[in-house]
């Protein structure tokens, strides 16, 4: 079986292992320049941020199992026990102890994936595995293949916007966010019942601010910021503050990375991004009392970031048309929800 995994986040990632560990022919497709998806990792001259997934927990022991293979990049991140409160005494930011360790990749979060996908980036480092990954490929359009009508054929348009078509697939997975997923069966009229099933999700959008304070490292300047290194807040603007120096292997340059409320993001999704910044700005300095002017500040927009009602079960596969859908969505918003949902799919895909 050839199959093309479109998405190269934690789902399709674990999908595309999945298939390869049972003997098929993978090729991946990824617009973006590397593997991760919303485990992404962003490098600055201050030092990288984690500006999608903060940390996973885990559950299931096939995850944890999975994660035996990855112990050089995993490291457990210990969130300090914090309680802030405004002027009036309500809570503006709190980290209980956590109910379950909190885990992080490294070098940054993106880390993970990179690394569960180097079979399918050099497949002939591991004994010359049938795969094949394009990075800053979008699939535009899903059409049976021109040659052999069984099989699938992908538009494909690269980064300079060059398109071309690729074909040859028995299944195709699509490892999207809900919406994209929608979205490409829609443009190529396909699976009016997987569109369907689509109906009831809800994933919610994040904007991210990413500030960076490397003053704060000279003498003098030691004391900015509190002493609590990530906190989930009630402010109105803002969900949750982690001091990314303090997770494992990570650049010691004071830098926040503050994710703002679902409820305030979706308000603001198509706001002009400086004035978004300067929002998230007051709403860090209001939670954590730092008021000095970053050197570095900017905002990230996640359209798709987090599930508010998930698909209800781990995956959809049509066998008869040979398509398949993957990714969080499926199941919840933890990057083992992804993990798990890839991994269904491909076992029913090969079972
Ligand atoms: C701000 C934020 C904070 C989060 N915090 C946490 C957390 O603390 N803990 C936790 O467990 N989870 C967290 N999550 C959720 C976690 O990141 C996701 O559950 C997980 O990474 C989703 O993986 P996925 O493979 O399903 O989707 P994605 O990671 O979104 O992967 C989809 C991939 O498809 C690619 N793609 C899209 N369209 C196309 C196309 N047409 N052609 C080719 N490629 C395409 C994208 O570039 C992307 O790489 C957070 C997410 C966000 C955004």
């Amino acid at each position: 079986m050839h199959v093309a995994v479109v998405g190269a986040g934690m789902a399709g990632v674990a999908c595309a292992r999945t298939l390869l560990q049972a003997g098929h022919q993978v090729s991946v497709f990824e617009k973006s320049r590397g593997l991760g998806g919303r485990m992404a990792t962003r490098r600055t001259e201050f030092g990288s941020f984690d500006h999608g997934a903060q940390y996973f927990t885990v559950r299931d022991p096939r995850f944890a199992r999975a994660l035996l293979t990855a112990q050089d990049v995993v490291r457990p991140w210990a969130v300090s026990t914090v309680r802030v409160l405004d002027e009036l005494g309500h809570v503006l930011a709190s980290a209980p102890p956590p109910r379950e360790p909190h885990y992080v990749a490294k070098p940054g979060m993106s880390g993970l994936v990179a690394h569960w996908g180097q079979p399918l980036l050099q497949p002939e480092r591991f004994g010359g595995l049938k795969a094949r990954t394009a990075l800053e490929t979008r699939v535009v359009q899903i059409e049976r293949d021109a040659l052999h009508p069984a099989q699938w054929q992908l538009r494909l348009e690269g980064s300079d916007g060059g398109l071309q078509v690729v074909g040859g697939f028995d299944r195709v997975v699509l490892a999207l966010p809900h919406p994209q997923a929608r979205d490409l069966l829609l443009s190529s009229g396909l699976a009016p019942r997987l569109r369907q099933a689509l109906t009831e999700v809800h994933v919610a959008p994040c904007w991210t601010l990413m500030v960076a304070f490397p003053n704060a490292a000279q003498p003098g300047l030691s004391h900015l910021g509190p002493q609590w290194n990530a906190a989930r807040s009630t402010h109105h603007r803002i969900s949750w503050l982690a001091r990314e120096g303090s997770k494992p292997g990570r650049e010691q340059i004071e830098r926040w990375t503050v994710q703002a409320a679902p409820q305030w993001s979706a308000k603001h999704l198509e706001d002009d991004p400086e004035r978004v910044k300067g929002k998230l700005l007051r709403g860090f300095a209001e939670i954590t009392g730092i008021r000095a002017m970053p050197t570095h500040a900017v905002v990230h927009r996640w359209r798709f970031a987090q599930t508010q009602t998930p698909l209800g079960r781990s995956h959809l596969f049509d066998r008869e048309l040979g398509l398949g859908l993957c990714g969080d969505w499926c199941l919840g918003h933890r990057v083992e929800d992804a993990f798990i949902s890839g991994l269904e799919l491909a076992l029913e895909m090969v079972g």
